[in-house]
């Protein structure tokens, strides 16, 4: 199959000594003073924390504060000259990516707001063709992965293969504890489909407070994410932007001393051979699991041939909603997430109505 994007090997450009990439900083550049503290102060945890500011900052409404231009970028310099971290912001259009070239800016991002708008990736591409950048590119707002991908590949033809992408999760009208919902299965879909792509975690914008931060981050390493984006701020109380959800260098600190650091695979041989046991014996349960959908769909499917047979509808709305319910409460005294077996149990539904409608119309 052919490989759908052309990509410099992470190592070679983002991480160093197989270190989770972490990426912290201001979600907006405010003033030359709150730069250099935030930036000092993040560079005494770790130099190799890569330093963020957002200088174009896309706002819901306007007449809020729409980001300090292009003297942010000069700022962004000022604290690399004083630290020596490396620097990224994001670029939104053709001449924010032209400022943040001019300037020396390490690494270009594009937001959420922009990865939705091919145009506007396109523009970008068509900027930083021929040049030696490095493009992380966020989730669009909303939960589409060929929209993410096509921005990836956009930036990827015009001959970029230093290359990760940002999981920063997903707009939703639900009522979740998060200001964007994770929906982590849309980012392993991406690296499933591109093993080789460097997959950044942004907590700050998934949780929209610090609460959860710790959490996110750590679920993000467990899934293998190569790293993690957390927006910082000296004193997060006066931030002009995302207060909320900006953390203190010292806050930071404290985070990044509790991960935990998992390898993605280990050499000790008695690990791996107890691994494939467990393995194989996880296969065989999802063998029985498919035969017992089976079993399930041949009753559907006599269930369907009677009620056509008798002139009955296929959906009678008080069977599903009892077991629905009857299925949850069991699954909460069984230990299993109550949330999980709904879900499954709307997939198993509608997948019986689709077989018993093919009956019907049979
Ligand atoms: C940001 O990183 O400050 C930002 C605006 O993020 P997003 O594009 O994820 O909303
Ligand atoms: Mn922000």
């Amino acid at each position: 199959m052919k490989k759908l994007l052309n990509l410099t090997p992470v190592n070679e450009w983002l991480k160093i000594n197989d270190e989770p990439v972490i990426i912290s900083g201001p979600c907006s550049a405010e003033s030359e003073e709150q730069m250099m503290t935030t930036g000092k102060a993040i560079a005494a945890i770790n130099k190799n924390i890569i330093f963020r500011a957002g200088i174009w900052k896309p706002r819901t409404r306007p007449n809020a504060f729409e980001g300090i231009g292009t003297i942010g970028l000069k700022w962004l310099n000022m604290v690399k000259q004083e630290t020596g971290m490396l620097t990224a912001t994001e670029i939104a259009n053709a001449s924010h990516a032209e400022e943040a070239l001019k300037h020396g800016i390490d690494i270009l991002w594009i937001g959420a707001r922009t990865t939705v708008n091919p145009f506007s990736v396109q523009e970008i591409a068509d900027v930083l063709k021929g040049t030696d950048s490095k493009v992380l590119v966020k989730n669009p707002i909303n939960p589409d992965l060929q929209l993410w991908l096509g921005a990836l590949e956009r930036i990827n033809q015009a001959g970029i293969t230093k290359l990760g992408a940002i999981h920063r999760g997903f707009s939703t009208h639900e009522s979740t504890p998060f200001r964007n919902v994770p929906r982590w299965e849309m980012a392993i879909e991406l690296k499933t489909m591109i093993p080789d792509l460097p997959m950044i975690c942004d907590p700050s914008h998934i949780c929209g407070n610090t609460e959860f931060i710790p959490y996110i981050s750590q679920k993000a390493l467990d899934l293998d994410m190569q790293g993690l984006m957390i927006e910082s701020h000296f004193k997060p109380s006066i931030a002009l932007s995302d207060a909320k959800q900006q953390v203190t260098p010292a806050e930071l600190k404290v985070i990044l001393s509790k991960l935990v650091v998992r390898k993605a695979e280990s050499t000790n041989a008695e690990f791996k051979n107890k691994l494939d046991e467990l393995r194989e014996t996880i296969n065989k349960i999802d063998d029985q699991l498919l035969s017992v959908f089976m079993n399930r769909m041949s009753v559907v499917a006599n269930i369907g041939k009677y009620k056509k047979e008798n002139n009955v509808t296929i959906l009678q709305t008080t069977r599903w909603e009892e077991l629905l319910k009857d299925k949850i409460t069991q699954a909460k005294a069984m230990g299993l997430d109550a949330d999980f077996v709904k879900q499954l149990y709307i997939l198993i539904h509608e997948d019986s109505i689709r077989k018993q409608t093919e009956i019907m119309n049979g």
